[in-house]
């Protein structure tokens, strides 16, 4: 497989880069990529890291996967992008800087017109998906999430309708399912199907390639900025564990990840509590906990160290992330919280 100036012959591992647009300064603006080819056929499998630039961990687990497997008999191919985001990641932010604007709500769009082109951001964003598209059998774009961060893979809903049939939606989803449970962290379904539409996550990567019937999801490989060694180590372990679900190499990873959520209920993802009064927030919980409905998880206190309010949870649930400021306005979230989850993983979208 060919990919920018990475080209591996069978049973080789190669490292280039793939150039994605022109810099006004005269370089072109390049993504690291790394392909392991197998040495028989098999699925491809993409693994993307650093989409938003201050989330460092995904890199990371990709260099060392890449070690792990390099010696291995490998079937098939497996295509890493460890640096999506290479203007964030110079500038340690979530979103690149030409525009400002942020990488991963880019993906599976028709967007622009001859009046209104689409940004740079977006041409990097299609050029890039369309060799994902090209070759992907399975996607894992790789991220973190707030400083103080549970870690857990964000499974998408998979939805039929007139745009695909019930079966291969239903087969897509167990194909999903598979992976995720074989990547082996704390499984949270994505946010209810309006609310994935109104965050625009419908066109993150994960979600383009699920629209185009490509098993992907996003592990959140705990806090951003900087690299949690035991959480990249589980990262590790997961995406080799992907490639034995997928017969890609003939062992499952050395070693076992160890966070989890014990439930017996699908979990979904949910931004609650928030405060209805500003002032310095006080956690009371942290990432991981459980908390019970009616529970106080912060209280509210003012400059001078006064308790304002108290702030209680409407619903039961995991702690996944506290937010990460300590000043809070009116309104502000408290908590990623993992919720049971009310709707199916599998969606109909015909109404
Ligand atoms: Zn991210």
């Amino acid at each position: 497989m060919k990919l920018g100036t990475a080209e591996a012959a069978s049973g080789e591992v190669a490292s280039g880069y793939l150039s994605v647009t022109e810099l006004p300064t005269g370089q072109p603006e390049q993504v690291p990529v790394v392909v392991v080819e197998g040495e028989k056929p098999g699925p491809t499998v993409w693994a993307t890291g650093t989409i938003h630039g201050d989330e460092p961990t995904g890199m990371e687990a990709i260099h060392e996967f890449v070690d792990r497997i390099r010696d291995e008999q490998v079937r098939g191919t497996v295509v890493c992008v460890p640096v999506m985001n290479p203007s964030g990641f110079r500038t340690n932010a979530r979103t690149s800087y030409y525009g400002d604007e942020d990488p991963n709500r880019y993906f599976g769009i028709d967007g622009g017109s001859d009046e209104t082109p689409p940004s740079v951001q977006q041409l990097i964003c299609d050029r890039l998906y369309e060799e994902i598209r090209a070759s992907a059998d399975a996607v894992i774009s790789l991220h973190t999430s707030w400083i103080a961060t549970y870690p857990y893979t964000i499974r998408p809903r998979v939805s039929y309708g007139e745009h695909r049939k019930k079966a291969e939606a239903a087969e897509l989803r167990d194909r999903l399912v598979e992976l995720v449970d074989a990547f082996g962290l704390p499984v949270v379904n994505q946010f209810s199907a309006d609310e994935t539409v109104q965050r625009s996550l419908d066109h993150t990567l994960t979600g383009a390639a699920i629209a185009d019937g490509i098993p992907a999801f996003t592990p959140e490989l705990g806090g951003r900025f900087v690299v949690e060694k035991d959480v990249c180590e589980a990262a590790v372990v997961g995406l080799q564990n992907v490639l034995y679900a997928l017969d890609m190499v003939s062992d499952p990873a050395a070693g076992s990840t160890t966070f989890e959520l014990p439930t017996d209920d699908d979990l979904k993802r949910f931004v609650h509590p928030h405060t209805d009064t500003a002032g310095i927030v006080r956690y009371r919980v942290r990432e991981g906990e459980w908390v019970d409905s009616g529970e106080v998880v912060a209280d509210i206190v003012t400059p001078c160290g006064e308790t304002q309010t108290q702030v209680k949870v409407e619903h039961s649930g995991y702690v996944l992330s506290r937010y990460e400021r300590v000043a809070v306005y009116e309104n502000d979230p408290l908590l990623d919280m993992a919720v049971p989850d009310d709707e199916p993983l599998l969606l109909n979208r015909s109404d």
